[in-house]
Parts: structure tokens; sequence; C-alpha cells
């Protein structure tokens, strides 16, 4: 089949290997890999293209406007708050996800948050580490899951899993979403609740599993931390932005809880000299929640099979985010 043809691919930086060879398998494409990040690259490239596999790629009004070719943009992921859906939709482009590819991943650094920040792992294995044995067993206060109570707001595909798992350690799981039946949370052996802010204070552990989006940027500020315990402990693995940084950063510095674990920031790449960097009861991690070698592949397989199913007229309505498109 000659290249005039063949429908072109944008893949924004690395794929999986079993992802690429099922697009390399198919005589029908060509793939055009652009650096992460680079925006210009992506300008360039979008002209000519058919299909976007985004993984951090910003797909605005403007990009769309030039892509004339563009029949899909598939998602390495779930979260889409880099995509101007509207422009997608208004040239009737669906935006493919990845569903739960990534969702148990997610869950396990949920869980990973909660027990390195409940055992406070940071400073007891740097002391252990600096000879301090008898002090970083003795003098570092530490917590249990067992028996805690844990808040999940959003109780979609990862705040399920991620109940899941807080049941395993014998917790008792509260979860906040208004567009979820409380009768199917209940069903999950989680206590519905309406207004998240009524029960911050009497709750032990605080996970967020919403999307970012105008509704939920600084959802948890300096009031709703001020409502938690001093020995709450504080878990982002959705979008930086939706816990405010500045009032995280207050709340930790003055001990207020017991610590947080943060995968996402407001601005990433994150620079160095954050202000959240420098203190010793929060454990940080560079938007990797999803980056296990086995998610890696299942997401980037699910990215590739959306764009080939848009091609084939079978993509699946389950992945789309705009689905009055199809
Ligand atoms: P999902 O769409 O299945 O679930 C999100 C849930 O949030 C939905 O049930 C929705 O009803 C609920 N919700 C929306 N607004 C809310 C609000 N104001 N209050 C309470 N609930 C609200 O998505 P998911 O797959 O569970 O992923 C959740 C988010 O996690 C994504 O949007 C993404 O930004 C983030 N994420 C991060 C990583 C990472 O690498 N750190 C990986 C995957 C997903």
């Amino acid at each position: 089949m000659s290249d005039a043809v063949k429908k072109t691919i944008i893949i924004d930086g690395y794929l999986h290997p079993s992802a690429l060879a099922l697009l390399e398998a198919r005589a029908d494409v060509a793939l055009l890999t652009v650096p992460l990040e680079d925006k210009s690259a992506l300008a360039s490239a979008v002209t000519g293209a058919n299909a976007i596999l985004a993984r951090s790629a910003y797909i605005t009004p403007e990009l769309v406007a030039t892509a004339n070719g563009l029949e899909v943009v598939s998602r390495h992921g779930v979260g889409y708050d880099r995509v101007d859906v509207a422009a997608l939709s208004a040239r009737n482009i669906p935006l493919t996800v990845t569903g739960t590819a990534n969702s148990p991943s997610v869950a396990e650094q949920t869980m990973m948050f909660m027990l390195a920040c409940a055992k406070r792992l940071r400073p007891t294995d740097r002391r252990t580490r600096e000879g301090d044995f008898l002090k970083a067993r003795h003098e570092i206060g530490r917590i249990e899951l067992l028996h805690k109570k844990a808040l999940i707001i959003g109780f979609g595909r990862i705040g399920r899993i991620v109940a899941r798992r807080c049941q395993g350690f014998d917790m008792e799981v509260l979860a906040c979403d208004p567009y979820v039946d409380p009768q199917m949370i209940r069903d999950a052996g989680v206590t519905p609740v309406e207004n998240f802010r009524d029960v911050l204070g009497d709750i032990d552990y605080l996970t967020i599993h919403v999307p970012l989006n105008d509704e939920t940027r600084n959802l948890i500020g300096a009031d709703e931390l001020a409502r938690l315990k001093p020995t709450a402990i504080v878990v982002n693995c959705a979008r930086g932005g939706i816990i405010n940084e500045d009032a995280l950063y207050e709340t930790l510095k003055a001990e207020k809880i017991f610590g947080a674990g943060v995968d996402v920031f407001a601005i990433e790449p994150t620079p160095g000299d954050h202000p959240l960097f420098t203190l010793d009861n929060i454990l940080v991690n560079p938007h990797a929640a999803a980056s296990p070698m086995e998610c890696l592949e299942r997401m980037g397989v699910q990215a590739a099979q959306n764009i080939l199913d848009q091609f084939d007229g079978k993509l699946d309505p389950d992945m789309v985010v705009n689905r009055d498109v199809l």
C-alpha cells in the first residue's frame, strides 16, 4: 500500500512495544512519533494526521482547526483536562480514553501512599540508613489503617477499586460522588456521603479520584484541610489543582495533619524547588501512578486499539468521552 493512502497516526512520545506491534501489523496505517511536550513538532505533524495517540499533548482548538483529516484523538490514560473536548465534538471527532486499563495501578499507588504515610516511611528509611536505628524505631510516631475511616471523593473506575483495597485492610469506607446512585455505593459495602465537608472531621484518610474541571479545581482548600484530624492522611493521585497546593503546604508545615501523598501537581513537570518538596511529612511522585510496566502495556494497547476501532467503524462507546458524536 502506498503511503499516500495510509492513515497517519501521530504518537505523542513513548508507546509500549505491544501497542506499537498492534499498529505496525496494520498495512493501512503509517506511524509518526513526535517527542513528548514538543508543541511545535505536534503542530506541524497534525495537518496530515488521521489520529493522535495523546500522552501529554495539549489538544487545543487551534491544533484541531489545522487537523483537517483528524478522525479520532485517543488518550493514553483517562484524564482529559488537556483536551478541548468541545473543539473535537464540533467536528464530530471522538475522544477516547483507556477505560479501566490504569485503574488498578492508580489504586495501588493510593494504597502505597496511605501505608507509607501511616508508617512514616520517608523519615524512617532515612534515619535508619543514617545509623539512627533506635530513634528511628522509637521516636517516630506511626499509625495503622485497621478500622480507620477512608473517604473517597469520586466513586468511578479508580475510586471503586480503592474502596475494595481499603476494605481488604479492614477499613471503613465512605464515598462522595453526586453522579453515582447512592444505592450502587451501598451495594459495594461503602457509605455514601452527600456533602463530604460534613464528614471531614471524622475521617482518617482522604483520597481524591475525580477529574480536574471547573467544579473540582481547588475542591480541597484551606477550609477543608482545617477540618481534618491531626492524624489524617491526604492522598491525591487524581490531578494537580484539585487540592490547593499552597493550603496543603501550610497545613503540612504546621503539622496540622499527619501526612500526604501526592502524585500530581498543578504545574508538571514540577520544578525541583516546589515548596512541598521541602517537607518531610509528604511523599511525592512524578505523576507516575499509572507507570508500572503492566499498566503502560494495557494503556498503550487500549489506546492503539481505540484508534484502529475508529478506523474500522467499531469503536467501543464505553471508551468514548464525547459519546454524542457517535
Ligand atoms: P472515572 O470517570 O471513572 O471516575 C471519576 C468519578 O468522579 C466519576 O464517578 C464522577 O461521577 C466523579 N465526580 C466528578 N465530579 C465529582 C465531584 N465534584 N465530586 C465527587 N465526585 C465527582 O475516572 P477514573 O478512571 O476513576 O479516574 C479518575 C481521575 O483520576 C481521572 O479523571 C484522572 O484525572 C485521574 N487519573 C490519574 C492518574 C495518574 O497517573 N495519577 C491515572 C489515571 C487517572
